[in-house]
Protein backbone atom coordinates (compact mmCIF):
# COMPACT_ATOMS: atom_id res chain seq x y z
CA UNK A 1 0.00 0.00 0.00
CA UNK A 2 1.46 3.50 -0.63
CA UNK A 3 1.97 5.98 2.36
CA UNK A 4 0.61 9.18 1.85
CA UNK A 5 2.84 12.14 2.76
CA UNK A 6 1.76 15.86 3.22
CA UNK A 7 3.79 18.25 0.62
CA UNK A 8 6.19 20.35 2.22
CA UNK A 9 4.71 24.07 2.60
CA UNK A 10 6.91 26.95 1.99
CA UNK A 11 5.81 30.61 3.70
CA UNK A 12 7.00 33.67 2.91
CA UNK A 13 7.22 35.93 5.55
CA UNK A 14 7.69 39.93 5.81
CA UNK A 15 10.25 41.79 8.24
CA UNK A 16 9.23 45.05 9.91
CA UNK A 17 10.20 48.24 10.54
CA UNK A 18 9.05 50.58 13.61
CA UNK A 19 8.21 54.04 11.97
CA UNK A 20 7.34 55.09 15.54
CA UNK A 21 8.69 53.71 18.30
CA UNK A 22 7.78 54.95 21.69
CA UNK A 23 9.46 53.45 24.66
CA UNK A 24 7.88 53.60 27.64
CA UNK A 25 9.12 52.79 31.40
CA UNK A 26 10.68 49.82 32.30
CA UNK A 27 8.20 47.91 34.00
CA UNK A 28 8.19 45.88 37.02
CA UNK A 29 8.01 42.25 34.62
CA UNK A 30 11.69 43.82 33.03
CA UNK A 31 9.79 44.47 29.78
CA UNK A 32 8.93 48.30 28.29
CA UNK A 33 5.37 49.51 27.32
CA UNK A 34 5.81 50.40 23.63
CA UNK A 35 3.85 52.74 21.47
CA UNK A 36 5.11 51.49 18.20
CA UNK A 37 3.96 51.79 14.35
CA UNK A 38 5.13 48.84 12.61
CA UNK A 39 5.14 48.41 8.97
CA UNK A 40 5.77 45.22 6.80
CA UNK A 41 8.58 45.52 4.34
CA UNK A 42 9.24 43.29 1.19
CA UNK A 43 12.60 41.66 2.59
CA UNK A 44 11.61 38.34 3.42
CA UNK A 45 12.50 35.09 4.70
CA UNK A 46 11.22 31.79 3.26
CA UNK A 47 10.63 28.81 5.61
CA UNK A 48 9.68 25.31 4.35
CA UNK A 49 8.37 22.61 7.31
CA UNK A 50 8.24 18.92 5.72
CA UNK A 51 8.07 15.72 7.47
CA UNK A 52 11.09 14.16 7.47
CA UNK A 53 12.53 10.93 9.00
CA UNK A 54 15.59 13.25 10.20
CA UNK A 55 13.55 16.10 12.47
CA UNK A 56 15.94 19.17 12.40
CA UNK A 57 16.42 23.15 11.32
CA UNK A 58 18.13 23.96 8.31
CA UNK A 59 19.57 27.57 7.98
CA UNK A 60 20.71 29.57 4.52
CA UNK A 61 20.81 32.44 3.16
CA UNK A 62 21.92 36.17 5.18
CA UNK A 63 23.71 35.46 8.41
CA UNK A 64 22.67 32.27 8.42
CA UNK A 65 26.00 31.18 9.97
CA UNK A 66 25.00 33.02 13.40
CA UNK A 67 21.51 31.63 14.07
CA UNK A 68 21.37 28.85 16.08
CA UNK A 69 19.83 25.55 14.12
CA UNK A 70 19.18 23.61 16.95
CA UNK A 71 15.78 23.61 19.40
CA UNK A 72 16.68 27.09 20.38
CA UNK A 73 15.86 28.38 16.81
CA UNK A 74 12.60 30.36 16.84
CA UNK A 75 10.87 28.39 14.08
CA UNK A 76 11.43 25.13 15.86
CA UNK A 77 10.12 26.26 19.14
CA UNK A 78 7.15 27.76 17.24
CA UNK A 79 6.24 24.53 15.80
CA UNK A 80 7.15 22.90 18.61
CA UNK A 81 4.64 25.39 20.46
CA UNK A 82 2.08 24.75 18.41
CA UNK A 83 1.82 20.99 18.40
CA UNK A 84 1.41 21.19 22.21
CA UNK A 85 -1.39 23.77 21.47
CA UNK A 86 -2.71 21.02 19.24
CA UNK A 87 -2.56 18.50 21.41
CA UNK A 88 -0.05 16.57 19.17
CA UNK A 89 3.33 14.74 21.00
CA UNK A 90 5.72 17.89 20.67
CA UNK A 91 8.41 15.09 21.47
CA UNK A 92 8.01 13.11 18.76
CA UNK A 93 8.09 15.85 15.62
CA UNK A 94 8.99 14.54 12.72
CA UNK A 95 9.77 17.77 10.87
CA UNK A 96 12.07 19.52 9.02
CA UNK A 97 12.18 23.38 8.86
CA UNK A 98 14.31 24.65 6.28
CA UNK A 99 14.78 28.45 6.64
CA UNK A 100 16.34 30.28 3.71
CA UNK A 101 17.19 34.09 5.37
CA UNK A 102 17.22 37.50 3.25
CA UNK A 103 16.39 39.10 6.79
CA UNK A 104 19.51 40.17 8.66
CA UNK A 105 20.11 38.26 11.91
CA UNK A 106 20.16 40.42 14.67
CA UNK A 107 19.27 43.49 12.61
CA UNK A 108 16.08 45.36 14.35
CA UNK A 109 13.89 43.84 11.87
CA UNK A 110 12.37 40.67 13.58
CA UNK A 111 13.84 37.83 11.33
CA UNK A 112 13.84 35.72 14.27
CA UNK A 113 10.20 36.57 14.62
CA UNK A 114 9.00 36.54 11.55
CA UNK A 115 10.91 32.99 10.78
CA UNK A 116 8.54 31.63 13.87
CA UNK A 117 5.54 33.37 12.19
CA UNK A 118 6.45 31.24 8.89
CA UNK A 119 7.09 28.15 10.71
CA UNK A 120 3.08 28.74 12.47
CA UNK A 121 1.76 29.14 9.02
CA UNK A 122 2.96 26.15 7.68
CA UNK A 123 3.07 23.75 10.71
CA UNK A 124 -0.28 24.35 10.29
CA UNK A 125 -0.90 23.79 6.75
CA UNK A 126 1.36 20.71 7.13
CA UNK A 127 -0.73 19.65 9.66
CA UNK A 128 -4.40 20.41 8.47
CA UNK A 129 -4.90 21.86 11.71
CA UNK A 130 -8.64 23.71 11.97
CA UNK A 131 -7.03 26.83 13.33
CA UNK A 132 -7.78 30.42 12.91
CA UNK A 133 -6.22 33.29 12.94
CA UNK A 134 -6.78 34.70 16.36
CA UNK A 135 -5.54 31.45 17.82
CA UNK A 136 -2.67 31.24 15.90
CA UNK A 137 -2.03 34.87 17.14
CA UNK A 138 -1.85 33.34 20.35
CA UNK A 139 0.58 30.51 19.70
CA UNK A 140 2.36 33.73 18.17
CA UNK A 141 2.81 36.07 20.92
CA UNK A 142 4.36 33.29 23.12
CA UNK A 143 6.89 33.20 21.34
CA UNK A 144 7.81 36.73 21.51
CA UNK A 145 6.27 40.22 21.14
CA UNK A 146 7.17 40.95 17.06
CA UNK A 147 5.61 37.21 16.09
CA UNK A 148 2.07 38.70 15.94
CA UNK A 149 3.10 41.43 13.97
CA UNK A 150 4.98 39.54 11.32
CA UNK A 151 2.19 37.22 10.92
CA UNK A 152 -0.40 39.93 10.11
CA UNK A 153 1.53 42.22 8.10
CA UNK A 154 0.41 45.36 6.20
CA UNK A 155 0.79 48.48 9.01
CA UNK A 156 -0.13 48.43 12.26
CA UNK A 157 0.16 50.09 15.80
CA UNK A 158 0.85 47.87 18.74
CA UNK A 159 0.65 48.41 22.41
CA UNK A 160 1.63 46.37 25.67
CA UNK A 161 5.02 44.73 24.18
CA UNK A 162 4.41 45.35 20.70
CA UNK A 163 1.86 42.08 20.67
CA UNK A 164 -1.25 44.10 21.25
CA UNK A 165 -1.99 44.95 17.14
CA UNK A 166 -4.74 47.32 15.65
CA UNK A 167 -4.30 47.76 11.89
CA UNK A 168 -3.64 51.33 10.16
CA UNK A 169 -5.01 52.67 7.20
CA UNK A 170 -2.53 53.50 4.90
CA UNK A 171 -2.34 55.13 1.41
CA UNK A 172 0.33 54.03 -1.62
CA UNK A 173 3.41 52.27 -0.94
CA UNK A 174 6.43 53.37 0.74
CA UNK A 175 9.65 53.39 -0.63
CA UNK A 176 12.62 52.35 1.32
CA UNK A 177 16.45 51.72 1.44
CA UNK A 178 17.87 49.40 4.03
CA UNK A 179 21.27 49.36 5.12
CA UNK A 180 22.66 46.34 7.18
CA UNK A 181 25.66 46.88 9.74
CA UNK A 182 28.40 44.89 9.41
CA UNK A 183 27.55 42.90 12.65
CA UNK A 184 24.33 42.69 14.90
CA UNK A 185 23.01 44.33 18.34
CA UNK A 186 21.48 42.64 20.85
CA UNK A 187 17.82 44.06 21.68
CA UNK A 188 18.17 43.43 25.40
CA UNK A 189 21.56 45.09 25.46
CA UNK A 190 20.07 48.09 23.66
CA UNK A 191 17.27 48.62 25.71
CA UNK A 192 19.41 48.12 28.48
CA UNK A 193 21.52 50.75 27.19
CA UNK A 194 18.45 52.65 26.56
CA UNK A 195 17.83 53.07 31.05
CA UNK A 196 21.21 53.42 31.14
CA UNK A 197 20.65 56.99 28.86
CA UNK A 198 17.83 57.75 30.83
CA UNK A 199 19.25 57.12 34.30
CA UNK A 200 22.21 60.14 33.31
CA UNK A 201 20.01 62.05 31.70
CA UNK A 202 16.88 61.30 30.01
CA UNK A 203 17.40 61.52 25.86
CA UNK A 204 14.10 63.05 24.73
CA UNK A 205 10.78 61.15 24.48
CA UNK A 206 8.78 60.43 21.23
CA UNK A 207 5.68 62.68 21.21
CA UNK A 208 2.08 61.44 20.33
CA UNK A 209 1.44 58.65 17.36
CA UNK A 210 -1.57 60.49 15.98
CA UNK A 211 0.32 63.12 13.57
CA UNK A 212 2.38 59.95 11.93
CA UNK A 213 -0.79 58.03 11.68
CA UNK A 214 -2.44 60.94 9.60
CA UNK A 215 0.33 61.05 7.46
CA UNK A 216 0.24 57.41 6.55
CA UNK A 217 -3.60 57.90 6.21
CA UNK A 218 -2.23 60.64 3.39
CA UNK A 219 0.13 58.39 1.31
CA UNK A 220 2.29 61.75 1.52
CA UNK A 221 6.13 59.98 1.67
CA UNK A 222 7.54 63.46 2.55
CA UNK A 223 4.84 64.11 5.57
CA UNK A 224 5.85 60.73 6.90
CA UNK A 225 9.38 61.81 6.69
CA UNK A 226 9.23 64.31 8.95
CA UNK A 227 7.65 61.99 11.72
CA UNK A 228 9.09 59.12 11.83
CA UNK A 229 11.27 58.20 15.36
CA UNK A 230 12.69 55.92 17.71
CA UNK A 231 12.77 56.01 21.19
CA UNK A 232 15.65 53.54 20.84
CA UNK A 233 17.74 55.52 18.42
CA UNK A 234 19.85 57.02 20.38
CA UNK A 235 20.92 54.06 22.35
CA UNK A 236 21.78 51.97 19.02
CA UNK A 237 23.45 54.66 18.36
CA UNK A 238 26.01 55.12 21.70
CA UNK A 239 26.83 51.45 21.38
CA UNK A 240 27.25 51.45 17.77
CA UNK A 241 28.77 54.86 17.22
CA UNK A 242 29.62 54.77 13.03
CA UNK A 243 25.74 54.42 12.43
CA UNK A 244 25.75 58.56 12.74
CA UNK A 245 27.90 58.61 9.68
CA UNK A 246 25.33 55.97 8.14
CA UNK A 247 21.93 57.64 9.05
CA UNK A 248 24.02 61.10 7.70
CA UNK A 249 25.11 59.07 4.33
CA UNK A 250 21.54 58.31 3.40
CA UNK A 251 20.15 61.17 3.54
CA UNK A 252 22.99 63.38 1.63
CA UNK A 253 22.03 60.59 -1.01
CA UNK A 254 18.60 62.00 -1.51
CA UNK A 255 16.50 60.07 0.91
CA UNK A 256 13.61 61.77 3.12
CA UNK A 257 15.11 60.68 6.25
CA UNK A 258 16.46 57.80 7.73
CA UNK A 259 15.94 55.87 11.37
CA UNK A 260 17.55 53.13 13.18
CA UNK A 261 15.33 50.09 12.43
CA UNK A 262 13.96 49.01 16.11
CA UNK A 263 17.03 48.10 18.16
CA UNK A 264 19.15 48.48 15.26
CA UNK A 265 22.25 48.01 13.73
CA UNK A 266 20.24 48.26 10.30
CA UNK A 267 19.16 51.34 9.26
CA UNK A 268 15.96 52.46 7.04
CA UNK A 269 15.67 55.08 5.01
CA UNK A 270 12.31 56.49 3.43
CA UNK A 271 12.37 57.40 -0.35
CA UNK A 272 10.17 59.42 -2.24
CA UNK A 273 9.39 56.89 -4.65
CA UNK A 274 10.83 53.65 -6.13
CA UNK A 275 13.34 55.14 -8.36
CA UNK A 276 14.79 57.70 -6.04
CA UNK A 277 15.16 54.39 -3.61
CA UNK A 278 17.11 53.18 -6.53
CA UNK A 279 19.32 56.24 -6.58
CA UNK A 280 19.74 56.23 -2.90
CA UNK A 281 20.88 52.40 -2.87
CA UNK A 282 23.26 53.16 -5.72
CA UNK A 283 25.02 55.87 -3.91
CA UNK A 284 24.88 54.59 -0.07
CA UNK A 285 26.59 51.28 -1.47
CA UNK A 286 29.15 53.32 -2.69
CA UNK A 287 29.98 55.54 0.49
CA UNK A 288 31.39 52.67 1.94
CA UNK A 289 29.20 53.08 5.21
CA UNK A 290 27.63 49.65 5.61
CA UNK A 291 27.87 45.93 4.63
CA UNK A 292 24.84 45.56 2.16
CA UNK A 293 22.24 47.89 0.93
CA UNK A 294 18.66 46.70 -0.35
CA UNK A 295 15.69 48.52 -1.35
CA UNK A 296 11.91 46.74 -0.14
CA UNK A 297 8.61 48.38 -0.19
CA UNK A 298 5.71 48.32 2.45
CA UNK A 299 3.37 47.61 3.61
CA UNK A 300 2.89 43.71 2.38
CA UNK A 301 0.85 41.25 3.63
CA UNK A 302 2.17 38.69 6.56
CA UNK A 303 3.26 35.41 6.36
CA UNK A 304 1.69 33.78 3.68
CA UNK A 305 1.94 30.25 1.69
CA UNK A 306 3.74 30.51 -1.41
CA UNK A 307 4.49 26.76 -2.22
CA UNK A 308 1.97 25.84 -5.37
CA UNK A 309 2.89 21.91 -4.57
CA UNK A 310 -0.43 21.17 -2.76
CA UNK A 311 -1.39 18.17 -3.72
CA UNK A 312 -0.24 15.12 -1.33
CA UNK A 313 2.45 12.36 -2.95
CA UNK A 314 2.49 8.76 -2.79
CA UNK A 315 5.73 7.47 -1.65
CA UNK A 316 7.05 4.30 -2.35
CA UNK A 317 6.43 1.64 0.25
CA UNK A 318 8.92 0.68 2.41
CA UNK A 319 10.74 -3.00 1.24
P1 LIG B 1 13.92 42.23 16.78
O1 LIG B 1 13.85 43.21 15.66
O2 LIG B 1 12.66 41.41 16.93
O3 LIG B 1 14.44 42.77 18.06
P2 LIG B 1 16.30 41.25 15.55
O4 LIG B 1 15.95 41.36 14.10
O5 LIG B 1 17.15 42.32 16.12
O6 LIG B 1 14.97 41.09 16.37
P3 LIG B 1 16.78 38.46 15.18
O7 LIG B 1 17.24 38.40 13.76
O8 LIG B 1 15.39 38.03 15.45
O9 LIG B 1 17.02 39.90 15.79
O10 LIG B 1 17.83 37.59 16.03
C1 LIG B 1 18.02 37.74 17.40
C2 LIG B 1 18.73 36.49 17.92
O11 LIG B 1 17.81 35.39 17.89
C3 LIG B 1 19.90 36.08 17.05
O12 LIG B 1 21.09 36.52 17.61
C4 LIG B 1 19.81 34.56 16.98
O13 LIG B 1 20.83 33.94 17.75
C5 LIG B 1 18.47 34.18 17.61
N1 LIG B 1 17.60 33.40 16.67
C6 LIG B 1 16.92 32.30 16.97
N2 LIG B 1 16.23 31.83 15.90
C7 LIG B 1 16.49 32.68 14.89
C8 LIG B 1 16.06 32.73 13.54
N3 LIG B 1 15.24 31.82 13.02
N4 LIG B 1 16.51 33.75 12.78
C9 LIG B 1 17.33 34.70 13.32
N5 LIG B 1 17.78 34.67 14.59
C10 LIG B 1 17.36 33.68 15.39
Amino acid sequence: MLAVVPPPITVRVPSKVNLHLGVGDLRDDGYHDLSTVFQALSLTDDVTVAVAEDPGVEVHGEGADSVPATQDNLAWRAVRALAEHAGLDADDLKVRVVINKGIPVAGGMAGGSADAAAALVAAAALWRLDIGREELTAVAATIGSDVPFVLHGGTALGTGRGERLVPVLTRHTFHWVLAFDRGGLSTPAVYGELDRLRAEGDPPRLGAVEPLLEALASGDPRRLGGLLGNDLQAASVSLRPALRRTLRAGVEAGALAGIVSGSGPTTAFLCEDADAALRVAAELSGAGVCRTVRVAHGPVPGAKVVSDDTAPRPTTPPD
